[in-house]
């Protein structure tokens, strides 16, 4: 099936009470990894590169890519996503190369890095809305700032500083209604990047009591909570174990995503974790078998270690088992449905 729009897996998701891991890919290890978690617990997939990815790795390779991991998996739902686009003309250019949804981020200004006005924010994100939804592809958008810097995109607010631009829900409300985006990143205390959390974070630092707020006002509206990645212990032990100097840091918990799948929350992004696993299994290779240096030596167990916390985020979130369920329906289909 060809790639489908972000809308038709959220829905889905909404239907039967799951959430979905939103993925990034930078190269093609990364993309084999997710299908091979994908396909081995049967879920829809939800791929995305940022701004960064795509100019690390080139929109063409990036779009092949992608084509490449439909064609193998023709029963899997896939869906294109384009993560923080900072302007409606990233959004557009990621249009143009096929993706299937964008993230509009205007809660930042065009240079990713200062947080800008609600009323910047919400003309830049319907510009973007009138746009994709004319040729059918989905809109995420963003009121509140994380904290933390991915890719060069974010305030690099502190965890404190972060806890100042949590998404109120009245004007959560109001973006939606002027908006029109089919889901909607908060701010509830997380940060993008490995260092989220000084320690296991409880509700005074992690407001998931926020997300039930929104999502009693908004039940409607695909919640998305970014910078989810849980950090595993055994992740850090592994790198440090070999040779990695990663300062002792705490994630997002599974039990409290799942605590947001039950109240809205339909995309979870995770990247951290991805990464983590990755460098841990390269590191092990280098240290226990210096002689070696055949790149695939070590990119086989990093993408068999990436495609484990894949599938493990798959099953925990709920979307294992339900590729098979969704009726996909094209770009071109949603159009007709946003004219309604
Ligand atoms: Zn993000």
């Amino acid at each position: 099936m060809p790639l489908v729009p972000m809308r038709v897996l959220l829905d889905h998701a909404a239907e039967n009470g799951y959430g979905i891991a939103g993925l990034n890919v930078n190269n093609m290890e990364q993309i084999q990894a997710i299908m091979m978690a994908a396909t081995e617990t049967d879920s829809p997939v939800i791929v995305q590169a940022s701004r960064g990815a795509r100019k690390y790795s080139n929109d063409a390779y990036l779009r092949h890519l992608m084509l490449a991991a439909v064609e193998l998996n023709p029963s899997l739902p896939i869906c294109m996503h384009q993560d923080h686009g900072n302007s409606a003309e990233t959004c557009f250019s990621a249009i143009a190369q096929g993706f299937t949804s964008v993230m509009m981020d205007g809660s930042l200004s065009e240079d990713g890095k200062v947080p800008s006005t609600y009323d910047y924010n919400a003309q830049v994100t319907r510009k973007v809305v009138e746009q994709a939804h004319a040729v059918g592809v989905s809109v995420e958008g963003e009121v509140g700032a994380l904290g933390g810097i991915e890719d060069g995109h974010g305030a690099g607010l502190s965890q404190a500083e972060a806890m100042e631009h949590l998404t109120d829900p009245d004007q959560a409300e109001q973006f939606v209604a002027d908006t029109g985006v089919d889901a909607l990143a908060v701010a509830i205390g997380t940060s993008h990047g490995a260092y989220k959390f000084s320690r296991k974070p409880t509700g005074d630092v992690l407001k998931m009591d926020l997300i039930e707020e929104i999502h009693r006002r908004l039940p409607n509206t695909h919640l998305v909570m970014h910078g989810s990645s849980s950090v595993p212990q055994e992740l850090q032990d592994i790198i440090n174990a070999f040779g990695g100097a990663i300062k002792q840091t705490y994630g997002v918990p599974v039990e409290e995503i799942q605590r947001g799948i039950k109240n809205g929350v339909r995309k979870v992004n995770v990247d951290t974790d991805s990464r983590l696993a990755i460098t841990g299994a390269i590191r092990k290779v280098f240290a226990e078998s210096p002689g070696k240096f055949d790149p695939r030596d070590y990119l086989k167990p990093a993408r068999e270690a990436m495609a484990e916390v894949c599938k493990a985020r798959m099953i925990a979130f709920g979307q294992a088992g339900n590729a098979g369920k969704i009726k996909p329906l094209t770009c071109k289909k949603m159009v007709d449905f946003y004219k309604k």
